[in-house]
């Protein structure tokens, strides 16, 4: 009789890419309010998605990382060196959504985790699941990635409360030096944008853009208006495409100059977008754009509002990605209001678990997990959020869509 296969590690090799074991042991954060319905739910689906893909052969073994609430009350602690260890270890971990604690110093969560852990891209896929309400007339035609810079722009938090001490030495500063004429109760906040961290950001959604075949990369920003800031990571996203992916990416000007149109085989198009323009293009013409790397605001704006077209937050999944380490995550926050209740949906959590099966390779367990969970949509069981804009669809519990996909594996 063979022995039963060990828990060991995930590793990344010299080269950057990640050695899976059959049985990786995997970090989870199970987070606050929804959190306690929805990962429960989540795991189920991967687990029963890694058995229905390779049977005895693979299987993942989980470990609970206290952070939250639950960290709070049980270690004193919110978010400990230990767990934040124990993620980079492990390269790859998931979570669900966290309360921003009140009174505790902390400006988030979330954001500490990807800043201390360095997790610079934040990924948002954005594909239509039928028959998911949608209000487009043709949501099939959305299948996008967004690439949000993580670590900086306006939410690296350099701001200061119009009237304090700090904003009128800013302000004194401006005005006395650098020829402004700020007057006084102004708040300040300050928009770094650095090329080093525009490149890496571009150079990733780039080399996701070709592994995936994905026709273009769209940098989307507002350099016309923030030509220092946002028109830099446009032309820093171009420079980083020429000298990277010289002979993988052309300019949409070339597309046009030298091949007509016509995109050739194995080449990504670099094209860029204003930022206003793009959230009416998505709309009018969604199949024009495939990856799409941003700042930060611009990042978090049109993640939601593109989630918002094909089924909302409920089915949302993302992932904050970084050289070393990767967190997958819900997108959505803690729904105070409907924790324990067994009523959200768990889709954005779960797709964010098709998402983490196929950053480690497992594509037969992501492709498995994603048809089934389309298939138990199209038998018209979801729950409530769904269930409301799709008649004669019946109203399912939390955890009763995941038994469903479960069935449909
Ligand atoms: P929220 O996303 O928690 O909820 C807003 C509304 O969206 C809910 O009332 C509900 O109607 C709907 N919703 C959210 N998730 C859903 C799901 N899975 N299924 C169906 N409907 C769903 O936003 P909020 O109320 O602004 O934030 C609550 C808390 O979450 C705050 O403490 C906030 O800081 C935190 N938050 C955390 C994250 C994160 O962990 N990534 C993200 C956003 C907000």
């Amino acid at each position: 009789m063979q022995a039963a296969k060990q828990p060991s590690k995930i590793t990344v090799s010299d080269q950057g890419t990640l050695q899976v074991p059959d049985v990786p042991i995997i970090p989870f954060i199970e987070g606050d309010g929804i959190g306690q319905d929805i990962w429960p739910a989540t795991r189920l689906v991967i687990d029963q998605s890694v058995q229905a893909a390779y049977g005895a052969e693979r299987r993942i073994e989980w470990r609970e990382l206290l952070v939250g609430e639950k960290g709070f009350h049980e270690t004193g602690q919110w978010l400990s060196d230990e767990a934040l260890e124990t993620i980079r270890t492990h390269v790859v971990a998931i979570k669900g959504p966290m309360t921003t604690p009140v009174g505790s110093g902390i400006r988030s969560l979330n954001v500490a985790i990807r800043q201390k852990l360095d997790l610079y891209a934040c990924v948002r896929p954005v594909a239509y699941i039928d028959p998911v309400p949608s209000p487009l007339k043709t949501p099939e035609k959305i299948d996008m990635v967004v690439f949000r810079e993580n670590t900086e722009d306006l939410y690296a938090g350099i701001e200061w409360q119009a009237g304090s001490a700090e904003a009128d030495q800013v302000i004194d500063f401006l005005n006395t030096r650098m020829g402004t004429a700020l007057g006084p109760e102004t708040g300040i906040g300050i928009k770094p944008i650095s090329a080093v961290n525009t490149k890496r950001l571009v150079a990733m959604a780039i080399a996701y853009a070709i592994e995936h075949d994905r026709a273009s990369v769209t940098l989307m920003h507002k350099g016309n208006i923030m030509k220092y800031t946002e028109g830099a990571f446009a032309r820093w996203g171009y420079a980083v495409a020429a000298e990277r992916f010289a002979d993988r990416t052309i300019t949409e000007a070339e597309l046009w100059d030298r091949y007509d149109g016509r995109r050739p085989e194995g080449k990504v198009i670099i094209k860029d977008r204003i930022a206003d323009m793009l959230f009416q293009q998505v709309l009018l013409r969604p199949d024009e754009f495939d990856v799409i790397a941003t700042p930060n605001l611009n990042g978090d704006y049109i993640s939601d509002a593109l989630a918002a077209q094909v089924g909302g937050l409920g089915m949302a999944p993302g992932a904050n990605i970084g050289d070393g380490c990767a967190v997958f995550e819900a997108t959505h926050g803690t729904a105070p209001k409907y924790a324990g209740q067994d009523k959200v949906n768990p889709g954005s959590l779960i797709l964010s678990g098709a998402m983490m099966l196929e950053h480690m390779g497992w594509h037969e367990a992501a492709t498995a997990l994603r048809k089934a969970l389309q298939a138990t949509i199209k038998d018209g069981l979801v729950t409530y959020d769904l269930a409301r804009q799709m008649p004669g669809a019946k109203e399912v519990k939390c955890s009763a869509f995941a038994e469903a996909i479960v069935e449909r594996l």
